[in-house]
């Protein structure tokens, strides 16, 4: 059967069994399909890979006669009398319902919802679900049933649309529950869905191999899709609420497998390119790395180093995501890797996520190299373009070895004449669009993403793609861990008083805060008005503000003076976050702490504890807080690991929060969740592994079409 399209437009896209747009579905006007657009559905493909959030089991159908208080129920009848019943209470309604069916009569009462008054008629026949309860005085009746009008005509789409679908298809069985957008209510999703549904083609395409399907006791494509969302009689209602049904389990794998195969297809690709150029290792070049070392490493560093210089020495380009806590010692073990790199004959390019960054870490790897052969440039925004055109030039002649300075770097005109090994600093997207950069300039060069955002391991497999990743999980020796504790508002002068005592010793202090200002609706004390306070309790201290409105010229040059001392304490929104090295900050207090991620937390607290001395950090909270809430800060407080943090921060926010889904470079999963489906995705990583070795992958993956070629990075790849 073909699907039968509204009005007699061509099927959308050609090659996909499910590309029937939405508009042309039956009963979906103009408008509806705008809204659905708008919510991310333009294909049937689409809606139906929007997955119930949870079922609902309301397949006991009784009598009215059978309705007991407290037994969820679905009863059918039809409609005696309606009316609207207000009450005393301002702006409180009652909609109240009389239903017969043959064993007598019944109550259901719906508050709120006047817009019910239009929906009933006399006469007419229903469906209601809800748990009975009974009341004195008025008996049995049922409080905000759901309710399903029986035995109308389908909506038009635009307007009143709850008739959708065939009877009972809202109830007297196991219901999907939608999430709902805007006007798209879960019914009105679940009568879209059935529609879509009822226009699969028989023979819908599977992309799941058959043997693999039949080894995996699978279901196929088409019963799978049916089953997940209208799932038959007999499936275990916790299963599906675990989405652990067949036709779940089903859909999830065929998702994470087309993801693991197209990922290990473009990890193959890979390590059939080649670099322009050698690079060797010999004893010279371990004296030279040994004389710009101004401490041992610690073992972790070493295994980095280790990993990165295999790399460099490799035919394939590197590309390796070197992960580690803040503090951990990154930039030293990039820079002994440059300076491999540099004795080859290379150049190397050292690129920070903001110009005060950039200018840091020359300040940082200049005098390390200045006994070198090597010259070290820097390229940022603050210099005039006369030094600007001069280093550029340089680096084109070959006469600058290595440039530090921002993203922008790799995206500018700058033409290296040798550029051997990109270091991309603290780059929350692993460097994606750096790498593909450098790769549409026509360069090969080695390319190494630093990150402190420690990534839990349930999602590293999947964030960082096709990308080697070396973690350093030690710290140099002599590091006393941040005191961290957690104290209500009411304790603030206490901590203020700790911050005293800590500019009296003339060390800085760090004020955080979630928002700028007061426009928020929620009562949050901000930062721009906390200034004047601090300003009052420390009359002899600089305190500065620092936000993320300002312009960035603005905000780099606060964070300059709070750098060099001539602020002491700076009050901040979380722009401070990353990176940035203020030695002689000594206190962090964290206003609101309950509204920030535990990673968050934990990196801004990074910040402070960079030199030798003790150091402190308050989270602040507001009461009353959740017992979910002060675990998530204790948390914090009780450990100094990054990636156990990393870890409780995805049980508790899944993983689009912790890693913002969008930036990160994670794929586009409809159906899969990383975190709850991690045993599912061992299983695709298996089988991606045997059709790979079947030499089945490049088959599958070219039966894609575009849509999904695109989500699983595929596009171009042959
Ligand atoms: P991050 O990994 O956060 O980028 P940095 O590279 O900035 O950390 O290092 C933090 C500090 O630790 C720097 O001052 C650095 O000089 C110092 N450091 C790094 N490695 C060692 C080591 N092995 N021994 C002593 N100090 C080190
Ligand atoms: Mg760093």
């Amino acid at each position: 059967m073909q699907p039968s399209v509204g009005n007699g437009e061509p099927r959308a896209s050609a090659g996909s069994d499910l590309g029937v747009e939405l508009r042309y579905l039956k009963g979906v006007g103009p408008r509806r399909a705008a809204e659905l657009e708008r919510a991310g559905l333009r294909t049937c493909d689409d809606l139906l890979h929007r997955f119930p959030i949870r079922y609902e089991d309301r397949s006991r159908l009784v009598l009215s006669s059978e309705l007991r208080p407290g037994e969820a129920a679905a009863v059918r009848g039809q409609v005696v009398s309606t009316g609207m019943r207000h009450t005393r209470r301002r702006g409180f309604s009652l909609f109240e319902m009389l239903a017969r069916d043959d064993a007598g009569t019944f109550r259901a009462v719906w508050m709120n919802q006047p817009y019910l008054k239009t929906a009933f008629s006399p006469g007419q026949r229903i469906q209601l679900y809800g748990t009975p309860e009974w009341r004195d005085p008025g008996g049995l009746r049922l409080t905000n049933p759901q309710y399903e009008l029986l035995g109308a005509g389908e909506g038009d789409g635009d307007g009143n649309e709850q008739e959708a679908g065939p009877e009972g298809l809202h109830s007297a069985r196991v219901v999907p529950v939608y999430e709902r957008t805007g006007t798209l209510t879960t019914k009105r999703l679940r009568g879209l869905v059935h529609r879509a549904i009822e226009q699969m083609p028989a023979d819908l395409d599977d992309p799941l191999p058959a043997d693999l399907r039949v080894r995996r006791r699978l279901p196929d494509r088409r019963r799978a899709l049916r089953d997940a969302h209208f799932p038959p009689p007999d499936t275990s209602l916790s299963r599906l609420n675990r989405f652990r049904s067949p036709a779940q389990v089903r859909l999830i794998l065929e998702e994470l497998f087309l993801f693991r195969l197209g990922l290990q297809v473009r990890v193959e690709a890979r390590t059939r390119e080649r670099k322009p150029h050698t690079v060797r290792v010999d004893d010279r070049i371990r004296r030279s790395a040994l004389a710009a070392l101004p401490f041992r490493l610690t073992p972790g560093q070493k295994d980095a180093l280790r990993a990165i210089v295999d790399d460099l020495c490799r035919p394939c380009p590197m590309n390796r995501l070197l992960q580690g806590d803040v503090g951990c010692g990154k930039t030293i073990v990039a820079l002994l890797a440059a300076l491999v790199a540099l004795e080859n004959g290379l150049q190397v390019a050292f690129m920070a996520p903001t110009e005060l960054l950039a200018e840091q870490h020359y300040l940082t790897l200049r005098p390390l190299l200045a006994r070198s052969r090597f010259r070290v440039v820097v390229l940022t925004g603050s210099h005039g373009a006369r030094a600007r055109r001069d280093t550029i030039a340089a680096l084109e002649r070959g006469d600058a070895h290595l440039v530090v300075g921002t993203h922008a770097l790799v995206q500018q005109a700058v033409e290296f004449r040798a550029l051997g090994l990109a270091i991309i600093d603290e780059q929350h997207r692993f460097g994606v669009r750096q790498r593909a950069t450098l790769r549409e300039k026509g360069r090969r060069p080695d390319v190494l993403v630093m990150t402190a955002t420690p990534i839990p391991r349930s999602l590293a497999l999947t964030a960082y793609g096709d990308l080697d990743v070396s973690v350093i999980r030690d710290r140099p020796p002599g590091r006393t861990p941040v005191d961290t504790r957690i104290e209500p508002e009411s304790r603030r002068d206490a901590v203020h008083a700790l911050v005293d005592r800590e500019l009296r010793l003339g060390r800085q202090a760090y004020v955080v805060y979630p928002l700028v200002d007061e426009s928020d609706k929620v009562d949050l004390k901000a930062a721009a008005v906390m200034v004047d306070t601090l300003a009052r309790r420390f009359p002899d201290h600089a305190v500065a503000l620092l936000h993320g409105r300002m312009k960035s010229d603005e905000r780099e040059a606060v964070m300059a003076r709070f750098a060099r001392g001539g602020v002491d304490v700076l009050v901040a929104t979380t722009v401070i976050e990353v990176g940035v090295d203020v030695p002689g900050a000594s206190v962090m207090v964290v206003e609101h702490a309950e509204r920030f991620g535990l990673a968050q937390l934990h990196q801004l607290r990074g910040r402070v504890g960079r030199g030798s001395g003790r150091a402190w950090c308050r989270l602040l909270y507001r009461e009353p807080l959740s017992d979910v809430g002060r675990a998530r800060l204790e948390a914090v407080a009780g450990t100094t690991d990054g990636f156990e943090l990393a870890e409780r921060d995805l049980q508790l926010r899944g993983p689009g929060e912790v890693l913002g889904t969008r930036q990160s470079g994670l794929p586009t999963l409809r159906v899969a969740n990383l975190v709850r489906d991690h045993d599912i995705m061992d299983v695709a990583r298996d089988e991606a592994e045997r059709a790979l070795r079947g030499g089945i992958a490049a088959d599958l993956l070219a039966r894609l079409d575009a849509g999904w070629r695109e989500r699983f990075g595929l596009a171009g790849v042959g």
